[in-house]
């Protein structure tokens, strides 16, 4: 553990690369030469300019994005896009199937049926407290995309791969695994992740769009709700959330620089999620609260015995060095969530707490 830190496993905001925190604090009075913090500078600048392409520019490198996507940087959180997406891409006479999964998506759901907009929802995982992702979906072919929640924060469910819709575009929200594994961008019509899970502090969502998709905007959408808005002017139609955007860039650089891009994430994120899974299966003290083959490697929620050893366990934790474990607060339980900025070693600090928590009150 590094001074002053501790082991860090909130949901969101979550933890961020130390050499990023570090990078920041270096460059936060003097960036680039500049003699400004990059909190001062003008969103016009060079200086500026240089880091929204180079977080544009990385993004394609490691998602594999092809000149059919444009990549978007848009305030208001993924629950914007929960409104944007039916907004700008769903109109009179048409229809979009959606998966529900969990939290978000029934919110996703919800604000598209606020705007009177036709959906339908064609698989829920409801009927099981959303303990899995649905198999063998059937998509409408006639419905303009088809919307997923990559990973379900909440519950701990995760698409172990993605659904074949029969050509409709798909549209994720990878709020919470963006950039954790690599995948086939061809399916896909929009992808939208609010940053501060896997790719940097609050305050920008990254939207990344098919330009087909951008003929669909009306015009009649207030400008600062249109995709062609943000596509039209590199994101920068008003003043961006500047020092949003320098985080994920330099996240973007620790995927690429330290890590080696996103199969060696993968690789790494298994190798934790792995850990943590292999301490609740061989237990009959932690119980798990997805089913296996749905489980996120993001998210691990777990219960002990009875809610009184959840609350003690999240209390001992704490004055053991460990933030976040506490369940999200409408599901109860515990909840490590270990994005890729979590290093193993937490999560090995973290097994041994587990391990000698249960020797003392299993
Ligand atoms: C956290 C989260 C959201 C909400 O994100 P905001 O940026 O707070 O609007 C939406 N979807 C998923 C999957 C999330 O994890």
């Amino acid at each position: 553990m590094k001074e002053n830190r501790i082991y860090n496993f909130n949901a969101g905001p979550a933890a961020l690369p130390f050499e990023v925190l570090e990078e920041i604090k270096d460059s936060f009075l003097n960036y680039a030469g500049s003699g400004m913090s990059i909190t001062e500078i003008s969103h016009r600048s060079k200086w500026f300019d240089d880091v929204i392409n180079d977080a544009v520019t990385r993004t394609e490198r490691l998602l594999n994005l092809d000149d059919r996507y444009r990549v978007l940087f848009v305030q208001g959180g993924a629950s914007l896009q929960f409104s944007m997406i039916p907004m700008n891409l769903l109109h009179e006479g048409d229809t979009a199937d959606y998966v529900n999964t969990g939290s978000w998506s029934t919110k996703a759901i919800k604000e598209a049926q606020i705007q009177g907009k036709t959906i339908n929802v064609v698989a829920s995982s409801e009927d099981d407290d959303f303990s899995y992702i649905p198999k063998n979906i059937i998509f409408n072919r006639d419905a303009v995309y088809a919307h997923i929640t990559s990973n379900n924060t909440i519950r701990g469910t995760q698409w172990p791969s993605f659904p074949d819709t029969g050509g409709v575009p798909l549209i994720a929200d990878m709020s919470s695994d963006i950039l954790s594994r690599p995948f086939d961008i061809d399916t896909f019509g929009l992808i939208y992740a609010g940053a501060q899970k896997n790719m940097g502090p609050a305050g920008v969502c990254m939207v990344i769009i098919r330009k087909d998709l951008l003929e669909k905007v009306p015009d009649t959408l207030p400008s600062m709700l249109k995709y062609t808005t943000y596509s039209s002017k590199n994101s920068m139609y008003n003043t961006p959330p500047c020092f949003a955007i320098y985080t994920v860039q330099l996240v973007l650089k620790w995927l690429e620089e330290n890590i080696g891009g996103l199969e060696k994430m993968e690789e790494i994120n298994r190798q934790k999620a792995r850990l943590l899974y292999n301490v609740i299966d061989s237990s009959d003290f932690f119980t798990g609260t997805a089913e296996t083959e749905s489980r996120s490697m993001m998210n691990i929620t777990f219960r002990l015995p009875e809610e009184d050893l959840d609350k003690l366990f999240v209390e001992q934790a704490n004055e053991n060095g460990f933030d976040g474990l506490k369940g999200h607060r409408s599901v109860g339980g515990c909840r490590a969530s270990i994005y890729n900025a979590t290093p193993v070693e937490a999560i090995e600090a973290l097994v041994d707490f587990m391990k000698n928590f249960e020797k003392k009150n299993g």
